[in-house]
């Protein structure tokens, strides 16, 4: 669930013309599945990467994010062959304990 208040960092609420350009780290954040579902308007595609080009941390954290969907991607290749339940239940009883 997300909270409904968006915050202006620089610019008083209203003056949205300026910050519509840029996307915060916060924003991007929140951004992210829309951009690995290929979801994003064009316009909020092409700020999101340019904000990549200059945020090293948002760079990491697209790293980290594909890490998991590519993980993600294999697991359900995989567990194919079995019912997925079964593999949740495993997991399960065993950080149960
Ligand atoms: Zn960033």
């Amino acid at each position: 669930m997300h909270s409904q208040g968006r915050r202006h960092g620089r610019h008083p609420a209203g003056d949205f013309s300026v910050a519509a350009d840029e996307v915060t780290c916060q924003q991007f954040v929140e951004l992210v599945t829309d951009y690995f579902e290929g979801a994003l308007a064009p316009r909020m595609l092409s700020q999101v990467e340019e904000h990549l080009v200059m945020c090293d941390w948002c760079v990491a954290y697209v790293a980290q994010m594909q890490t998991t969907v590519d993980s993600l991607a294999n697991l359900k290749d995989r567990s194919s062959r079995e019912p997925p339940d079964l593999l949740l239940g495993a997991l399960r009883s065993r950080t149960g304990r």
